[in-house]
């Protein structure tokens, strides 16, 4: 896979295999900063951005636990950030939080070079660690909810991110 990539500083060594994948999205830029260069700064990480028009980097080794899903619940598993890889899907433009949640309800805000990407990304990914399976690959609205957030539920990547299509082409044919 070809990535531009990008530093961050924030990721130590894994405690458990990778065994499956949250799918986030954010802010292209946040106060004038770039995602990676934001997260960064705020002593956050994600392995991966896919950006606006598909281009994908990677700013952490998914072989290491990067910091995308702090309190988290899936599977019988908590604090998946130990055995999950973590793929920020880039919107467009510098919003602030509010005009960020209006857009991930809008489906017109993903765009089809992004699925493309994120679909490729997905199956590499389980090419490299077989023990993802396609259950563990979620959004982390799912895992980070109000159930186990009830101050700071997740709401990402929004309903405006077409989970179903992602589902649809990551099926391994049996
Ligand atoms: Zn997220």
């Amino acid at each position: 896979m070809e990535f531009t990539e990008l530093h961050n500083p924030n990721f130590e060594d894994r405690s458990r295999p990778v065994n499956g994948i949250i799918i986030h999205s954010m802010s292209e830029y946040i106060n004038g900063m770039f995602a990676n260069d934001f997260l960064a700064d705020i002593g956050l990480s994600a392995h991966f951005l896919v950006g606006v028009d598909g281009a994908m980097y990677k700013c952490v080794d998914p072989d290491k636990k990067a910091y995308h899903a702090g309190l988290s619940e899936w599977g019988g598993q908590k604090y998946l950030n130990s055995s999950y890889v973590g793929i920020e899907i880039l919107v467009e433009g510098d919003n602030d939080w509010s005009d960020f949640k209006k857009k991930i309800e809008d489906p017109a805000t993903f765009k089809a070079e992004q699925y493309s990407s994120c679909i490729k990304l997905i199956t590499w990914l389980k090419t490299e660690f077989p023990e993802i399976t396609n259950e563990n690959i979620v959004r982390h609205s799912e895992v980070s909810g109000p159930a186990v957030r009830p101050n700071d539920p997740k709401p990402d990547p929004g309903v405006g991110f077409n989970m179903i299509r992602v589902r649809e082409a990551i099926k391994t044919p049996t």
